[in-house]
């Protein structure tokens, strides 16, 4: 037989998937490599979804989804001070990963040159290289809290660069940016002409200050953002997501939506409806909550200085490894063989994030201390054991 396709073939797998799987054939694993919510969707949502089924609403929607979600989604952004978005603006996706994926393609030809963070989410890597374009990773900074290091997006765009890949708050790394890192980060694309895709998702999660889109500073329609209910509202398996794009990109993202999936479930869209309507407290609550992990998880690994950085939103850390090694991704595979913790290696996000691992803090508290703990134990044992080996052969 011929051989399969050179780009599908090509892609790495996730290196969260594949720990995933490993742990999912084991006992008594404390699951941290997971960007999950652990909390339960809430009722309303689900009662929502059985009515709605039960209502008929099992059908196609449109490719851009329901005009009624279009329009609750804009509603949003307009009450939350973006006044010059309608519905227009709107399209609906299964999971905010295809809003990302079909912005990528509506926007990069074949052999363009796309900015994605480093470490960032490995998926950014993966759908710029379906589209036969080529990722170029832009360094962050642990010094600043993981923002782009000075210079390091000008030392790597060139005139193929077309489209620049940011996300706030950051998977895996925890950062937020600030107004004016936001506001650099948009005069950078601007001033060499490229779009760029703003990863939201994780929007509702900053645990102090504000979110700062990328949006606000646009003037000329080449932002698009990207957002969805998986983590704000913990849909994650409802598939939901959405992209606010001027008018003329969101008409081809919706018809590029026709040949891959035609559109979002109706019943989780009608689902996401009643997510809208719920009170902002619901969510305040799931925030208020990570909050509180990400200082549980600073007492225990960042008070001996093995945080990279305090995570500020969105809900993960970044563990230094270094006194285990480099390859993360033994170092992951050992972890969780000794010590039955599952996280995932920081080589999936990245050069930058080789010697981390990432943990989720969308664990039950018990057992996101308990997990902290034994990675904790893992670092220091082998530190020990590392100190106690020869040094080498003595010198004559
Ligand atoms: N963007 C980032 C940074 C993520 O971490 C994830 C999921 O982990 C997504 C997008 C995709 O979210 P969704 O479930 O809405 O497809």
């Amino acid at each position: 037989m011929k051989p399969l396709a050179d780009l599908a073939t090509s892609i790495p797998r996730s290196g969260i998937r594949e720990v995933m799987e490993l742990a999912s054939s084991m006992d008594d694993v404390i699951h941290l490599e997971v960007g999950e919510p652990d909390f339960a969707t809430p009722e309303e949502i689900v009662e929502a979804a059985g009515e709605a089924a039960r209502a008929g609403y099992t059908r196609y929607t449109p490719n851009a989804g329901f005009m009624s979600l279009r329009r609750a989604v804009a509603e949003r952004l307009v009450a939350a001070g973006r006044s010059d978005v309608t519905y227009e603006h709107i399209v609906i996706t299964p999971g905010a990963v295809c809003a990302l994926a079909t912005a990528v393609f509506a926007t990069v030809n074949q052999g363009d040159e796309v900015l994605i963070p480093d470490p960032g989410w490995p998926n950014y890597r993966s759908m710029v290289m379906l589209c036969g374009a080529e990722p170029v990773p832009y360094e962050l900074d642990r010094a600043t809290g993981y923002m782009p290091r000075d210079g390091s997006l000008a030392a790597v765009a060139s005139p193929r660069s077309k489209l620049l890949m940011t996300n706030s708050p950051a998977n895996p790394t925890g950062a937020v940016f600030s107004h004016e890192t936001a506001r650099q980060l948009y005069e950078f694309a601007s001033a060499r002409d490229l779009y760029v895709v703003s990863d939201e998702v994780y929007e509702s999660f900053v645990f102090d200050g504000r979110h700062e889109s990328l949006a606000q500073f646009d003037t000329d329609g080449r932002v698009i953002v990207v957002s969805g209910f998986s983590k704000s509202f913990a849909m994650t398996g409802w598939r939901l997501g959405y992209a606010i794009a001027a008018p003329p990109i969101a008409v081809i993202m919706a018809k590029l939506m026709e040949p891959l999936v035609s559109c979002a479930s109706s019943i989780a869209q009608k689902a996401g409806e009643a997510a809208l309507r719920l009170p902002d407290e619901r969510v305040g609550e799931m925030r208020r909550s990570y909050a509180r992990r990400a200082v549980l998880v600073n007492d225990i690994l960042g008070s001996v200085g093995l945080l990279m950085a305090v995570p500020r939103g969105a809900f993960y850390a970044l563990v230094d490894v270094s006194a285990a090694g480099s390859n993360s991704n033994e170092i992951a595979r050992d972890l969780l063989r000794t010590e039955r913790v599952a996280t995932a290696p920081g080589a999936t996000f990245g050069a930058q994030a080789e010697a981390t691992v990432r943990i989720s803090l969308a664990a039950e508290e018990s057992v996101l201390v308990e997990g902290c703990r034994r990675i904790r134990r893992y670092l220091e044992d082998v530190s020990k054991e590392r100190a106690s080996l020869p040094s080498g052969p003595p010198s004559s």
